[in-house]
């Protein structure tokens, strides 16, 4: 039996660990900050030496198998979803549900804010005051704002010209692109040789969730160095001008976590979201903590498979998609941040300005790349579009590092979602496939079911996948 995402070998259960390490972490990340300081020698020398080094080598450990993850996994899937007619029709289903739920949480956003007017409370001076203080960052994401166009050539260049430097670039949907037509060409040659290829992505796919499960082995000490060094540095009085922005936010967050995506997994997917809540754990903190998408992509196949039992021919195809266009936390941050800087410049939008940011925040969401602080330059698109300075983003870069943290779970929480419910309906997957766990208490769960990943997929083929 190999190990899976869920066991450690030790005793303690690996999501216990994962978040002890959240909290150990936040905790004396907050301690060094409030005794000592964010610059304070020693917590320098912690976050250069221990935290920093430890929560890096954790992110790009998942970082480094993310293209050839999305590749093989979008090759096996299209070519596990058998032909071209039903790779439309999953595909075609999948984009729906991303946009559906985007737009959903994008207008729940938009509500709040409006009703909170949190940007009315800002005083002239505490605007000039943050924007002077966040001046030099502003200033580059606006620069970066101006080499980010969202027009015709976004489509056009989803069609790469050379998928390895796609790779290199972090391009994923040049990447998925590539897959996409790999995996339908595998459909269309001679059995036999598609069934070569079959079993080497298969090998491929395996050796890269093998990767996973080691270095999730890192994660409570990866995730702990990682909320050390954004606690011990963050600066805590840059949130009270601005905490009733703040808490829209994540109230916004909140309930489309706590409210939208559990009626969508219970109505759609028929599954309790109390049971889907406590598989997704590791992909949660994992996203949380490295506030990435895509750093998270990997944990999330293997949480969907492991401990949800989605087929990979489904999590394999939605899961790498959802990870760079589904951004359910990212659009409800979007609209809020665009109508409470529009309050705090006093341009106020009428209703049809107001779907035009939903629709805006809807359409930066799906080209917003899955790194951290991905949106930013989007959103000073966003604010030129209705004559605030792009500059004003400083007012909220301060705190940004920490709704970014939120807003990529929520983003990972929809991806997976969409996992469930895309396979609920193609009738591939159904509660009574999410595996038997022994229960000991909602975060001391280990599957009693291991098999490598390989035994859990369709015959090798695409064709005889069904
Ligand atoms: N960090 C986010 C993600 O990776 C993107 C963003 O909203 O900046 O999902």
């Amino acid at each position: 039996m190999s190990a899976t995402i869920e066991e450690t070998g030790s005793g303690m259960k690996l999501h216990t660990k994962i978040l002890l390490g959240l909290v150990v972490g936040a905790l004396f990340g907050i301690l060094a900050n409030q005794t000592l300081g964010g610059t304070h020698p020693v917590v320098e020398f912690v976050n250069t030496y221990i935290a920093g080094p430890v929560g890096q080598i954790f992110f790009r450990l998942l970082y480094m198998i993310v293209m050839p993850l999305v590749f093989a996994s979008i090759a096996l899937g299209v070519a596990g979803l058998g032909d071209l007619r039903q790779t439309g029709r999953v595909g075609a289903k999948t984009l729906l549900y991303f946009l559906v739920t985007t737009a959903l949480a994008a207008t729940v956003g938009l509500m709040l804010v409006q009703l909170v007017k949190p940007g009315t409370r800002i005083t002239p001076e505490i605007r000039t005051g943050l924007m002077q203080t966040f001046a030099g960052d502003a200033a580059t994401k606006v620069e970066a704002a101006q080499h980010t166009n969202f027009g015709i050539d976004t489509f056009v260049g989803i069609v790469t010209r050379n998928p390895v430097k796609s790779a290199v670039d972090g391009d994923m949907l040049g990447v998925i692109f590539f897959g996409l037509m790999f995996g339908i060409a595998m459909t269309m040659i001679a059995e036999d040789r598609a069934r070569t290829m079959t079993r080497a992505l298969e090998a491929l796919n395996d050796i890269v969730i093998k990767i996973v499960d080691m270095a999730m082995r890192l994660a409570p000490y990866g995730v702990a160095g990682l909320i050390f060094g954004v606690m011990s540095r963050f600066g805590f009085d840059l949130v009270a001008p601005i905490a009733r922005y703040v808490a829209v936010v994540m109230g916004a967050l909140l309930l489309h976590s706590l409210i939208t995506i559990p009626i969508i997994v219970r109505v759609l997917a028929g599954l309790s979201p109390v049971l889907f809540f406590s598989r997704i754990k590791a992909a949660l903190v994992t996203a949380f903590s490295t506030s990435s998408s895509a750093a998270t992509l990997p944990t999330n196949m293997a949480v969907a498979e492991q401990s949800l039992g989605v087929p990979a021919k489904i999590s394999g195809f939605v899961l790498p998609l959802g990870a760079t266009m589904c951004m359910n936390g990212t659009a409800i941050f979007e609209g809020i941040t665009v109508i409470f800087l529009a309050q705090v410049f006093g341009v106020s939008l009428s209703l049809g300005g107001q779907i035009i940011v939903i629709v805006m925040s809807v359409m930066t969401a799906v080209g917003a790349a899955g790194v951290p602080g991905g949106s930013l330059p989007l959103l000073v698109g966003i604010l030129a579009m209705f004559g605030v300075p792009g500059e004003a983003i400083g007012i909220v870069l301060g705190i940004d590092r920490i709704l970014d943290m939120s807003r990529t779970t929520v983003n990972v929480l929809g991806d997976l979602s969409a996992a469930v419910v895309i396979g609920r309906s193609e009738g591939v997957w159904s509660p009574a496939d999410v595996p038997t766990l022994t229960a000991n208490g909602p975060l001391d769960e280990t599957p009693d079911w291991a098999p490598p990943v390989a035994e859990r997929r369709p015959p090798a083929g695409g064709r005889a996948a069904g």
